[in-house]
């Protein structure tokens, strides 16, 4: 460990001198992580040199959702969960896994949310929480994906590149615990397999890299585990996560840069690891110089939805104003209620937030049919599954008697006494096989009360039921039951 402890400080003199031009060279849409930032980062690192797994941190993140001066612009809870359960996972083998101590911050301001570097500091020196990881999710981060900045000790990232499948988080994550690019000081560069590699030297910032290990603790992100790489732009990967483009190092060794490493600029689905010396680099950066964000909390899953104690029952028939209600699901804050016009929840009729097991709807549209889910959160636990979609359709009732369009069946007595039977008179054997028979409030009372006979007619047993509106279908129509004492 010495030989890169020697290294670095080499590396750090080798930087104090070109210090100065080093401020406005990184351009890129991906990562804004600045060559400052990336440098400071590491030199922070030098004389840290206690390596070794240590455990399982939970570690605790601020979220400022940066909206429109007007409020809008916001990512959504249901996004940003994703987007966090992506990095716990991402960050499982590292032995860290986040969450939230607190609230998102909410901050309505245009100018924060799409905004340059210096507007970007000003934030996060305005709302900066201590002894937590701040992270701005923004509309645009000085045009970036995202940047970690040294100076404001925080994140910015953008809403567009947040999700199931991004992995921005984690390589910014990667720059907050003091990892640099794996083509540390090619940034901005655009390299051409052409031009022989040694001419490339007086441009690029720190030793160019090379297959042979021999120097790899001195030569760009000075990991030892993580092979050359000289692309500073995004790039796509070969089935083997591999670049298309073939570089040349110094001593003319050809090679591919290796897109699995998140800290590569490859796309998002080529990214899937950290190497074990930027594991190790990211403990020692916690333990050694982040220790305020150490915490003593144990993280708590959130129980699994109860798909049957729900209401309305699934399938069911509902008048146009219903009340959806679940069972209170274990450890969850709250839930995002999702009520859509279509099975991929695409056409969101509501789409809120309620820390209560219910919610009323009223004013839905006769004859049509809606899916409803219900996905519980919480500050500690962003993965677990919601409840599964289920289906409802309203329906107006307006026949009483006779089933609407279908003549030939005839429904009596009704109104009826509880205990007397309904007959279903004139009933053919299709339509015997698709009877339904409902609560007002939709739940499927079928099993209890259709009983069906060749011998007699097919009837409704009352016995069971209180008085009260009830709905009985055949195929798709639909007729109002009443019962009295
Ligand atoms: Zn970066």
């Amino acid at each position: 460990m010495m030989h890169s402890l020697q290294s670095r400080v080499f590396l750090l003199l080798l930087i104090l001198g070109n210090l100065h031009c080093l401020y406005s060279q990184e351009v890129s849409s991906f990562c804004g992580t600045s060559l400052k930032t990336q440098e400071a980062s590491l030199q922070n690192m030098i004389g840290i040199h206690h390596f070794g797994f240590r455990g399982i941190h939970n570690i605790p993140v601020q979220i400022h959702m940066v909206l429109n001066d007007n409020g809008g612009g916001d990512l959504g809870l249901l996004k940003l969960r994703e987007s966090i359960c992506t990095l716990n996972q991402d960050f499982e083998s590292t032995g860290f896994q986040f969450y939230m101590e607190d609230e998102i911050n909410y901050i309505k301001s245009s100018k924060y949310n799409e905004h340059n570097y210096d507007d970007g500091l000003e934030m996060m020196r305005k709302y900066n929480v201590p002894k937590v990881i701040n992270v701005y999710i923004v509309g645009s981060p000085a045009g970036n994906c995202g940047y970690f900045t040294y100076q404001g000790d925080a994140l910015a990232l953008s809403k567009s590149c947040l999700g199931k499948n991004s992995h921005t988080w984690a390589h910014e994550f990667g720059h907050y615990f003091s990892l640099p690019h794996t083509f540390f000081g090619w940034e901005g560069i655009d390299y051409n397999a052409g031009k022989p590699t040694a001419d490339y030297q007086n441009q690029v910032f720190t030793q160019i890299e090379n297959t042979d290990r021999r120097n790899c603790l001195s030569q760009a992100d000075n990991f030892c585990d993580t092979p050359p790489d000289y692309i500073s732009n995004r790039w796509s990967c070969n089935d083997s996560d591999s670049s298309s483009l073939v570089q040349k190092d110094v001593n003319g060794q050809t090679f591919r840069s290796d897109g699995s490493l998140f800290m590569s600029y490859a796309i998002d689905n080529c990214m899937s690891r950290f190497s074990d010396e930027q594991k190790f680099a990211m403990q020692n950066n916690l333990t050694n110089l982040r220790t305020d964000l150490d915490r003593a909390v144990t993280l708590r899953s959130i129980s699994t939805f109860d798909n049957a104690l729900i209401n309305p029952s699934d399938s069911s028939i509902t008048n146009s104003k219903v009340r959806f209600s679940w069972n209170p699901v274990a450890n969850a804050d709250g839930y995002i209620f999702q009520l859509s016009r279509n099975q991929p929840f695409t056409v969101l009729i509501r789409n809120l937030a309620t820390v209560n097991s219910s919610i009323e709807v009223d004013s839905l549209v006769e004859g049509k049919r809606y899916f409803w889910r219900v996905i519980p959160f919480s500050k500690m636990d962003f993965c677990t599954q919601g409840s599964a979609s289920f289906t409802f359709e309203v329906n107006s009732f307006t026949s009483v008697g006779n089933v609407t369009g279908s003549k030939d069946v005839n429904i009596f007595p009704n109104p009826a006494r509880i205990g007397q039977n309904i007959y279903l008179d004139r009933i053919n054997d299709t339509e015997k096989s698709n009877i339904r028979f409902f609560s007002e409030f939709g739940k499927d009372l079928t099993e209890v009360t259709v009983k069906n006979t060749n011998l007699i007619n097919t009837y409704i047993q009352t016995e069971a039921l209180q008085p009260g509106v009830y709905f009985i279908q055949i195929n798709q129509k639909f007729a109002k039951i009443i019962l009295t004492h």
